[in-house]
């Protein structure tokens, strides 16, 4: 095996070749910038060259989380123009978090296609020996085929996910459900998974997401391989079904956030967090371990009032402690806020308005659950961390992640979401005492509660493996780059 190692080493060390050069172009979302980077940093710190490409606004972000990594002198960052003004944007808006309303969506989706001629101005000057793009870029295929560099897609999700969206894309199960409420098995897919149609089939039939996902699979199909920021033992079954079944080149080199070591590498990741770190920090050290709930829906949910406020209630009734990460500022109002909230919960529950530093806290032993949209930064965020969850999709693959959690790592409680919608409209089914009951479920003493927490120590302990010296994804990325390196000639 360490033979193996060190030849596959080689790739970026060859002697005579100047180091690998990976040139790494994130979509401008902090979903996926954010392991991207951190993908980066990884390959930076077995030697490989790195360029990220990104948007004049976005670039000062990266330029802080990777000043904080101690291989930076091998990344550089270069820009293009996005081009909001041009598509009907505000100027500045640069990131998906920024885009003002629903209805701008797409806009911002066209501003990013306006990015290949930048792009391929880059590839020319650059010429790197590999690219890895956004799944969400598809075009990158075409641009880096005219200039004969191998891209890998990456887009940020499970293998679980991948399969199961296959699979129902494939077979269709949801026409063969007479309601709403009736489940289907989704055939082909490794362990009886059950999901309803409106957990699938809002997303199939939403003409946008469709027309997108089969240009997803179109460039993925002429592209080199995907690269995955997951690790072989969370999903073998799947991680096999991509290779062998839906026939992909594929390497699994996760979890990404693991490579942030120390406290300031992980406070840095995305946003400058909107709390003092002594001020969370301080709050948890006063609860005893497994006893916080850390409420977070990502960086795009944007759930209105309605579903805050039932959040709000039914955490107060639980009883329990808990921080909840609200994506807004006093600015924006609060509506959404119950009269006399945070003076009822002072002590019991801390809102963080705004970013929160989601991997130190999780990380922070009085975390007892994680109550998450399910995407997949986060969820996988909550498997290193070893804590139960509280699955609460909204939309992308957030409905397969949660199948995944529940069923086969066994370590979450579905609030009960019946239907996928991404924006306007959405499922406001859950009231506070759903709420309420599975917070008080997850955090509970019973045999059921202890063997989830049991179970999500164990897959923890299984991700860090994963990650260090001749583990399964160590060994991927060392594959990955013997590859490329032996590509060059
Ligand atoms: N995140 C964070 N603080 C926040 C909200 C999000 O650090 O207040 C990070 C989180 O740790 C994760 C990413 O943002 O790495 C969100 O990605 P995910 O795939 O979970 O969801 P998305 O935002 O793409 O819906």
């Amino acid at each position: 095996l360490k033979f193996l190692r060190n030849k596959r080493k080689m790739g970026a060390e060859t002697t005579k070749h100047s180091p690998l050069h990976i040139l790494f172009f994130p979509f401008m979302g902090h979903g996926h910038m954010i392991p991207m980077i951190d993908m980066a940093k990884l390959f930076a710190s077995k030697g490989v060259k790195i360029t990220i490409l990104t948007t004049p606004l976005n670039a000062p972000v990266i330029l802080k989380t990777i000043e904080k990594s101690k291989t930076h002198s091998n990344i550089n960052i270069q820009t293009i123009k996005f081009p909001s003004v041009e598509v009907g944007l505000p100027d500045g808006c640069e990131n998906f978090d920024l885009i003002p309303s629903p209805e701008s969506v797409p806009l911002f989706f066209k501003g990013t296609e306006l990015l290949q001629e930048g792009f391929e101005q880059q590839l020319s000057l650059l010429h790197p020996n590999c690219v890895v793009s956004d799944g969400f870029f598809t075009w990158t295929t075409d641009s880096t085929a005219k200039f004969n560099i191998p891209r890998i897609v990456f887009y940020g999700v499970s293998f679980f996910s991948t399969c199961a969206t296959e699979c129902v894309r494939l077979y269709k199960p949801y026409e063969n459900v007479s309601s709403d409420s009736e489940s289907f098995v989704i055939p082909s897919l490794p362990g009886e998974i059950k999901m309803t149609r409106t957990q699938v089939a809002d997303y199939i039939k939403d003409v946008d997401w469709l027309e997108r996902l089969t240009k997803f699979r179109e460039s993925e199909e002429k592209s080199y391989g995907v690269v995955f920021n997951s690790f072989y033992e969370l999903e073998k079954d799947y991680a096999d079904y991509v290779r062998k079944v839906i026939g992909r080149r594929a390497w699994h080199i996760g979890p990404l956030s693991l490579c942030n070591i120390d406290k300031e590498q992980k406070k840095y990741r995305g946003k400058e967090a909107s709390i003092d770190e002594h001020e969370w920090q301080k709050w948890l050290d006063t609860k005893e371990p497994n006893s916080v709930v850390y409420v977070s829906f990502g960086s795009v949910v944007n759930f209105p009032d309605s579903i805050l406020k039932e959040i709000a209630l039914g955490l107060e009734a639980s009883g329990q402690s808990f921080i909840w990460v609200v994506r807004k500022s006093k600015k924006d109002g609060e509506e959404w806020l119950p009269e006399g909230f945070e003076k009822r919960i002072e002590g019991k529950g801390l809102i963080i308005r705004g970013w929160a530093p989601q991997v130190s806290i999780l990380e922070h032993e009085a975390i007892g659950a994680f109550m998450t949209h399910c995407g997949w930064n986060s969820t996988l965020e909550g498997v290193t961390a070893g804590v139960p969850f509280i699955t609460w999709p909204v939309f992308a693959e957030q409905f397969y992640n949660q199948r995944l959690v529940v069923d086969v790592l066994k370590t979450g409680v579905p609030v009960g979401v019946k239907r996928w919608c991404p924006f306007v409209n959405m499922d406001d089914s859950i009231k506070w005492d759903t709420v309420e009951k599975t917070v008080r479920k997850i955090l509970a003493k019973d045999e059921e509660a202890e063997e989830r927490r049991k179970k999500a120590k164990e897959w923890s302990k299984l991700s860090r493996k994963a990650v260090e010296e001749g583990g399964s994804s160590d060994l991927d990325l060392d594959a990955f780059i013997a590859e490329f390196g032996s590509l060059r000639g």
